[in-house]
């Protein structure tokens, strides 16, 4: 089957039964709700894309598997400019929708288990590789959007997988039938987790002996029998469900989604499983998913970097202060911060290096390091884009307000002509204007969209002492010595 369209994307949506809440009922036609369907437009996109002769060498590659023409987003890297144009995938995406895209999970989740299966195979006979290359090749010709499903609830943080009071904290596997297996647990902070077709799993967290039934990696269908989404919130979300309030929106037509994942005595087939109790292969998994999504945040975060430095670059022209030396300046630190993401996000893919199992991955290193400056410098282009827009995007009154007949003035003036006259811009630029760029950026600092501009940068692909921990693992400290003493003639 050739490339989907953003229709064909969404109509697929429609044919699936996934089971969906949300404020604590069941929703049935989420493909169309006002505070999910943002989500399903921004996973649209990855299809529209690749069907734009413009970006096809960026959103398209050939597969490994079966020589077919494929989006990028269901591909194997085959080499380091796969990996940069994975970065700069991102990167597009980003400026295209200034929100969380959701489906680079499931890339990430593609090239990290097939890589582990891979050795996991060497060492055991398994047929774990096998597997996920049959899965692939259907995603790929199918051109489906699978979710890259990680993040345990993980209970009390200071104990392993089977220490916990409940087991279910951590995703495990009940039973073992001769045909597959049953797995309880969950997965929480799922991006994409409603607007994806199929679900793979992997472990959170290294394990050892005594967690080999939660060192468990499968897929599996996201309406399978047993399993189900709880929509997470987002700040601002219930704006998308009032009429007239499209421009307090900020964005109306993009955002991101997270949900909880939970799997009640799902029964997963032989063929489809990746992991299972191979305990000692649950940190690799980890450490190669969270490293290529770390890297995923040199593109994605920088493209939306792009857009707010644009918004703050705006409101000051708007506001007539866009002249200013200090304004020129933090449009200037804004793009530096921004710019030194995406070269740790090239520089990391430059030099990645194959795998045993022959696709590419990112180096560790570099990869943790770009996530750790994204742990804070979009904090920093936020603060920025605050100070340069002024309070007004937190103070203004809605669009309602902007638009209402009713007579409040003594000669008769409206609520919507005195907001008008007392939120004029500068000559030459329309109050609505205004209106609009300071309810982007708005959206972007503290509103829905800064779950992924925002916190996500923090805690997505991992805390910040996450990283620290591998870059302190990778930093090769004994070699820096050598150099010292070797220089300082230390014997
Ligand atoms: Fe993709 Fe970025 Fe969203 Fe992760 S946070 S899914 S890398 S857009
Ligand atoms: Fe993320």
């Amino acid at each position: 089957m050739a490339l989907m369209t953003a229709k064909e994307y969404v109509d697929s949506l429609r044919k699936l039964k996934t089971r969906v809440y949300m404020f604590g009922e069941k929703i049935d036609n989420w493909v169309d709700h006002p505070m999910i369907r943002p989500s399903i437009n921004c996973v649209a996109m990855t299809y529209s894309l690749a069907l734009d002769p413009r970006y096809e060498d960026l959103m398209t590659a050939t597969s490994n598997l079966t020589g077919h023409k494929i989006n990028r987003f269901t591909h194997l890297h085959q080499s380091t400019d796969d990996l940069v144009k994975k970065v700069k995938m991102q990167r597009l995406m980003g400026q295209k929708t200034a929100s969380c895209f959701q489906r680079c999970v499931g890339l990430d989740a593609f090239n990290a288990v097939y890589s582990t299966t891979f050795e996991v195979d060497e060492k055991y006979g398994t047929h774990y590789h096998e597997n996920l290359k049959k899965f692939l090749i259907y995603v790929q010709d199918n051109d489906l959007t699978v979710d890259g499903a990680m993040t345990d609830p993980k209970g009390d943080r200071s104990k392993a997988p089977h220490e916990q009071a409940d087991p279910d904290l951590y995703l495990h596997v009940v039973e073992r039938r001769p045909d597959g297996i049953v797995v309880c647990g969950a997965k929480a902070h799922q991006t994409g987790s409603i607007n994806s077709h199929w679900h793979l799993f992997m472990p959170t967290i290294s394990m050892k002996e005594a967690d080999r039934d939660w060192a468990v990696s499968f897929a599996c269908p996201s309406d399978v029998d047993g399993m189900y989404m709880i929509y997470g919130r987002q700040s601002c979300d219930t704006r998308k469900l009032e009429d007239g309030c499209g421009i307090d929106l900020g964005n109306a037509r993009f955002g991101g989604q997270e949900a909880l994942v939970v799997l009640d005595h799902v029964f997963i087939p032989n063929e489809y499983i990746f992991l299972n109790g191979e305990y000692e292969f649950a940190g690799m998994m980890v450490e190669r998913f969270a490293g290529y999504h770390r890297q995923s945040y040199g593109g994605c975060k920088v493209g939306v970097g792009d857009v707010i430095i644009g918004a703050a670059a705006l409101a000051a022209e708007y506001n007539g202060v866009e002249k200013a030396s200090h304004i020129k300046d933090k449009l200037i630190e804004m793009t530096h911060l921004n710019e030194t993401l995406y070269s740790c996000g090239v520089a990391c893919s430059c030099e990645g290096c194959a795998t045993k199992a022959g696709n590419y991955q990112i180096d560790l290193l570099l990869a943790n390091v770009c996530k750790q400056n994204v742990t804070r410098f979009p904090y920093e282009i936020v603060r920025l884009a605050e100070d340069i827009a002024g309070g007004l995007m937190v103070t203004m009154p809605s669009e309602k307000d902007f638009s209402s007949d009713t007579v409040v003035g003594r000669n008769g003036e409206t609520i919507g002509e005195i907001c008008n006259k007392f939120f004029a811009a500068r000559e030459g630029v329309s109050t609505e204007d205004r209106q609009r760029i300071m309810r982007f950026i708005e959206n972007i600092c503290l509103g829905a969209a800064a779950v992924g501009y925002r916190t996500e940068s923090l805690h997505g692909a991992g805390s910040p002492q996450a990283q620290r921990i591998m870059i302190s693992r990778q930093s090769n400290m004994q070699e820096k010595k050598e150099l010292a003493k070797n220089i300082a003639d230390i014997k």
